[in-house]
């Protein structure tokens, strides 16, 4: 991709500009501070050198996504980023109520997107093997994680020596603290993660003793042949 024109530099200056100052309340007040952030870390860790993205409050592409970041955006410009509004709003079935805490997590979901912006503008790089998240992001989430004190991160993909670590597909928020949050974020466990106990009940409260005797006979006798069906 072509490096940035100043038209594309005066475009994005006056987008930020025009949200700090004309923006609807709700809109000014979280993109004025998802922009210091932005601007904080852009000086820290890439020598100011990064460009103000288009910074929306809007839904990413795929469901799952707290965020997203594109090369081109929505209109074609360059470099937009989305935070999925929901999660500020406090409505998110991953956050319990709006505030600080989900304030930390939509910023957080920013500086782990501008890692995303800086591999795309000043890299040039995908990492399309890793969906974004091979070793140029590693290392700069871990260079970032260092100065804030928390946890290092793994590729995307568990293997190696640092198998073990968690990935950088969900830095920072899982590498943080568990208060970081101040308890706005939760992640309910899925199906597949409830206890034996909870999943018997399910079951019984599903399908009565009558049914799921049967089950165990059945089950007792697909492990063990010398029982008759
Ligand atoms: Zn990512």
């Amino acid at each position: 991709m072509s490096r940035l024109s100043d038209t594309d530099v005066a475009h994005r200056e006056a987008f930020r500009a025009y949200v700090l100052d004309q923006a609807e309340p709700w809109h000014r007040r979280h993109l004025t501070r998802l922009y210091q952030v932005w601007e904080d870390a852009n000086a820290k860790w890439y020598d100011s050198a990064l460009v103000p993205p288009i910074l929306l409050l809007a839904e990413p592409g795929e469901p799952k996504r707290y965020g997203q970041c594109s090369a081109v955006s929505s209109y074609g410009a360059r470099s937009e980023i989305r935070i999925r509004p929901s999660l500020l709003a406090g409505t998110h079935p991953h956050i319990r109520h709006p505030g600080e805490g989900a304030d930390r997590f939509a910023d957080d979901v920013l500086l782990h997107e501008q890692i995303h912006q800086w591999q795309q503008e000043t890299l040039g790089v995908d990492e399309d093997g890793w969906h974004g998240h091979g070793p140029t992001f590693r290392d700069q989430a871990n260079q970032i994680g260092a100065a804030l004190g928390i946890a290092a991160v793994r590729t995307s993909k568990r293997r190696g020596p640092d198998k073990d670590l968690p990935s950088c597909a969900q830095w920072p928020h899982c590498a943080r603290p568990p208060d970081h949050y101040l308890g706005a974020y939760h992640v309910p466990a899925s199906r597949d993660r409830l206890s034996v106990e909870a999943a018997a009940q399910t079951l019984a409260r599903k399908h009565g003793a009558r049914v799921l005797r049967r089950a165990l006979e059945l089950a007792e006798a697909a492990v063990d042949p010398k029982v008759e069906p």
